[in-house]
């Protein structure tokens, strides 16, 4: 697995790389160790600073994508955002930004951002994307790549959690085909009311269960406690 040249973290999933090698983020592939922007990038940008970025469970403000790396000082121009869980809402103009070498992943985060010139934010809107920028768009197709998949995942934890509480309260009914059918016939509803009927359910009232069951086939086919 490659490291990254900037910081020696393995590199994953980022696709950020130059001539001298992978690097394991934009904090890393945009940076140098004077947090210093070159002249001519100094030129293009003015002394209009952004303040700094801040979250609070993925809403704030926050950069996004990457284009035109500088091959002096390494800085990159980014988008300013509101975001909301991390994808970018509200664009706040473009900046030219050069972060400070870390050492260390636990290293804080530490940048300067300039607003462009007028001049350069006109070249800059024709420049094409870094290749593995997290642009806007692929922030967002991330977040619903996590969201499909943490549905995927409680689906199947879902259709265990029946199975296993069925099994468990045909075992109950023993020999008695009448409690079988009753139990085959009233489960699915009555499992839904015993989970009221929640998505991210992890249990299952069982005393809930067997009344439902009970109540539904008019008799007595599970006693309130059907594991026992
Ligand atoms: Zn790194
Ligand atoms: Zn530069």
């Amino acid at each position: 697995m490659e490291r990254c040249i900037r910081c020696g973290r393995r590199v994953l999933l980022s696709r950020y790389r130059d001539d001298a090698g992978r690097y394991c983020s934009i904090h890393c592939y945009a940076s140098n160790s004077n947090l210093a922007f070159c002249p001519a990038c100094q030129d293009a940008t003015t002394d209009d600073r952004a303040g700094g970025t801040f979250t609070f469970n993925g809403i704030g403000t926050i950069f996004a994508g990457a284009k035109g790396r500088c091959p002096e000082c390494h800085s990159v121009i980014q988008g300013r955002y509101i975001a909301f869980a991390w994808v970018p809402i509200v664009p706040l103009g473009p900046r030219r930004v050069i972060y400070m070498a870390r050492r260390s992943i636990t290293d804080p985060i530490r940048f300067v951002a300039n607003r462009l010139t007028s001049d350069a934010a006109v070249d800059a809107a024709r420049l094409p994307s870094e290749r593995g920028a997290l642009t806007p768009l692929r922030r967002f197709a991330i977040l619903i790549s996590v969201f499909l998949a943490t549905v995927a995942a409680q689906e199947i934890e879902n259709r265990q959690l029946r199975e296993s509480t069925r099994d468990e309260v045909l075992l109950a009914c023993g020999d008695n085909s009448v409690c079988q059918v009753a139990i085959k016939q009233h489960f699915a509803p009555c499992f839904d009311a015993a989970t009221g009927g929640q998505f991210f359910a992890q249990t299952v009232d069982k005393a809930t269960l067997a009344e439902c069951i009970n109540r539904k086939a008019g008799s007595l086919m599970l006693r309130t406690s059907p594991t026992r």
